[in-house]
């Protein structure tokens, strides 16, 4: 099925139900994607298997050179951005000078345009490299994927490139002490002959449990919103989404859906 990559390192702003404006940093290429997942949801598409041999990273000072000309125009526009987003075509904190980049661009956002957010979407897989885990405890909103606390549905779901162990990655989230927000893709479906659903008692179950340990300061539910590299997969309701933060917020873990 058809998905998208974004063709810039610096996009937007878009508007985005989550972050209002929002200007896009891709710290990945522009020209195909780049992440240590192979999500089956990934509106970017496929992971390419030789990601790690053929790929060049864009360098950290052309990214805030282009951070900062756009911050100017649209200051001078009076068009600052609600948000200033590291997204893009895959894991941003995979970058390695993904510390550095985040001052430097906390340093931009308060002379620029010192009302907006800095944001961080991730899929908390480098929470173990310390220069990571401090880059993420500075920004505004640190969105730490979790979509199942069950190993053997995360390992369909997110398709990690690596070793990972869902255990590990719950043990490094929590390290923020309340103040990560965690995002859950919640879908139903099949692949490769796995039936996927993380709307199943077990699974919510091991998710709460997961919220539980966690507590982050918000959980952000969602389900799939455009074209998906894997067929037969199948969008989870709104009043179903709503009912499962419901059930967490029963526990208040501060669910909402998005
Ligand atoms: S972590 Fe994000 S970018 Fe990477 S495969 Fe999953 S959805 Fe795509």
């Amino acid at each position: 099925m058809a998905t998208f990559l974004f063709d810039d390192i610096i996009f937007g702003p878009v508007q985005s139900r989550r972050l209002g404006s929002s200007l896009g940093i891709n710290l990945l290429p522009t020209t195909s994607k780049f992440c240590n997942y192979n999500c089956i949801y990934c509106e970017c598409g496929w992971t390419r298997k030789d990601m790690k041999t053929k790929i060049q990273l864009v360098d950290r000072e052309t990214v805030i050179r282009e951070l900062e000309k756009k911050l100017i125009r649209l200051k001078s526009a009076d068009k600052s951005p609600d948000n200033i987003t590291f997204a893009g075509n895959g894991e941003p904190t995979i970058h390695p000078a993904f510390a550095w980049i985040i001052d430097q661009t906390l340093s931009l956002r308060d002379k620029y345009a010192p009302d907006s957010q800095v944001s961080v979407l991730s899929n908390a897989t480098m929470l173990h490299k310390e220069a990571v885990f401090e880059a993420l405890q500075k920004v505004d909103n640190n969105v730490l994927k979790l979509d199942s606390a069950v190993q053997s549905t995360y390992e369909i779901i997110n398709q990690s490139l690596g070793k990972h162990q869902i255990r590990d990655i719950i043990t490094n989230i929590k390290r923020f002490d309340g103040q990560q927000i965690i995002q859950t893709m919640i879908l139903r479906g099949e692949y490769q002959g796995h039936v996927i659903d993380n709307t199943l008692p077990g699974e919510l179950k091991a998710l709460r449990d997961a919220y539980l340990e966690i507590q982050a300061k918000k959980i952000l539910l969602y389900s799939i919103d455009r074209d998906t590299p894997a067929t037969g997969l199948t969008k989870v309701s709104r009043e179903e989404l709503q009912g499962i933060a419901s059930f967490m917020n029963q526990q208040n873990l501060h669910a909402e859906v998005y």
